[in-house]
């Protein structure tokens, strides 16, 4: 199979959908790579990585879209995009179809096929080809915090490991998933001081068991957030509800309650966030301070390292990418379930329940 990797074209995404790694096992199964030139810079890969991986350069992006069978990519197609989509073609990438119209509609008019990264699920529900960017989250998180609590950037001058002689400080992650074990382990790792918890006993038991004793689990509710904010120096959000608004745990008026020059890094942002005070920042400008305590709140944290991030995506998707290219996507994803679970638009008909319930579409 024909494949293309458009630079991606979305501002401020480094990323890019396949290493030179990927093209090299793509060549391998015999399919063709075509990579738009620049494509892997920013994340550090250059167009001599891939010549040499076994792929074809072209300088446009117009050049691999009219040439691919399948477009693997990192973002949503943007509206320069939405004209270059031809029908029949397959696009396999994040989508978050639900919350854009415009795109949702443009793709339905492409009569593409869409199979979206972030509804690829396996049979245990978790989403395979999320994960790796919760990873990233969860683990920068602490990276991030812990230079806000530095008093220059107006957090509490607090060096989260201490030192002989001064107790470490000391961390409360809220939601024991993915990005708030990651958190827990690198906040441990300084030797900080964790609190982590959750509503879910079964996360709580799996923490208990697999962390250091300067993990402590503790189980989430008003009473017990209540207590921890006023002694913890940074605050991960980490909270999922799956397909909802994440709940308020942290209300405005908590914010008196802490001390100045707390740090809040919620991750869970782009579901609305887990603090009333939260509003989506950009990597620019990732900070501001309501209350004395230092809100963190970037929506795309795994952009601002994309060399680590493209690497972790791509390590997940490939395997995927390689079955569509063998198949073709109507045997591979009859072949395997998790990957049909992506389709989301088929020819011109969206197929996947929730989208149509976003735009109260009948299916
Ligand atoms: P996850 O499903 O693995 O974990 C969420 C956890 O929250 C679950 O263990 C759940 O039981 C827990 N939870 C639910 N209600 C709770 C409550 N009231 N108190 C405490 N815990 C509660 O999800 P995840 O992969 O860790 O993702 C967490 C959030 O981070 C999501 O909103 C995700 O979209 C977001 N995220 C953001 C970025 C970013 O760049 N900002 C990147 C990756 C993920």
């Amino acid at each position: 199979m024909i494949v293309g990797i458009p630079k991606e074209i979305k501002n401020n995404e480094s990323r890019v959908s396949m290493t030179p790694a990927g093209v090299y096992e793509m060549i391998k199964n015999n399919h063709t790579v075509y990579v738009q030139s620049t494509a892997g810079e920013g994340s550090g890969f250059f167009d001599n990585d891939y010549k040499k991986a076994g792929a074809i350069i072209v300088n446009t992006i117009e050049e691999v879209y009219a040439i691919a069978e399948l477009i693997v990519k990192v973002k949503e197609p943007i509206e320069l995009e939405y004209d270059l989509v031809r029908e029949g073609q397959v696009l396999f990438t994040y989508f978050h179809f639900a919350s854009s119209k415009p795109l949702t509609n443009a793709m339905i008019k492409a009569k593409a096929i869409c199979i979206a990264y972030e509804t690829v699920e396996d049979q245990d529900g978790t989403l395979p080809l999320l994960t790796p960017m919760s990873e990233v989250a969860g683990r920068l998180a602490i990276q991030q915090g812990a230079k806000y609590l530095e008093k220059p950037v107006k957090g509490r001058g607090v060096l989260l490991g201490g030192v002989p002689g001064v107790a470490p400080g000391k961390v409360l992650v809220l939601g024991a998933g993915v990005v708030g074990i990651q958190a827990a382990k690198m906040a441990a790792g300084l030797g900080a001081h964790v609190t982590i918890m959750d509503i879910n006993m079964k996360r709580l038991r799996y923490v208990n068991d697999v962390m250091p004793p300067h993990v402590v689990t503790e189980f989430s509710n008003e009473f017990n957030i209540r207590k921890h904010i006023k002694t913890h120096d940074l605050i991960i959000g980490g909270v999922l509800l799956k397909g909802a608004k994440a709940p308020n745990l942290i209300t405005r008026d908590m914010l008196k309650e802490m001390r100045p020059g707390t740090v809040i890094v919620d991750v869970a942002v782009d579901q609305g966030g887990c603090v009333e005070t939260t509003r989506p920042t950009t990597h620019e400008d990732p900070i501001y301070i309501i209350d004395d305590v230092v809100h963190y709140t970037v929506a795309n944290m795994p952009g601002a390292v994309p060399y680590t991030s493209t690497v972790a995506l791509t390590n997940v998707t490939l395997p995927y990418a390689l079955q569509l290219a063998r198949h073709g996507w109507e045997k591979a994803c009859s072949q395997n379930p998790s990957l049909e679970k992506g389709l989301n638009i088929i020819s011109g008909k969206v197929v996947y329940k929730e989208i149509n319930e976003a735009f109260g579409w009948s299916s």
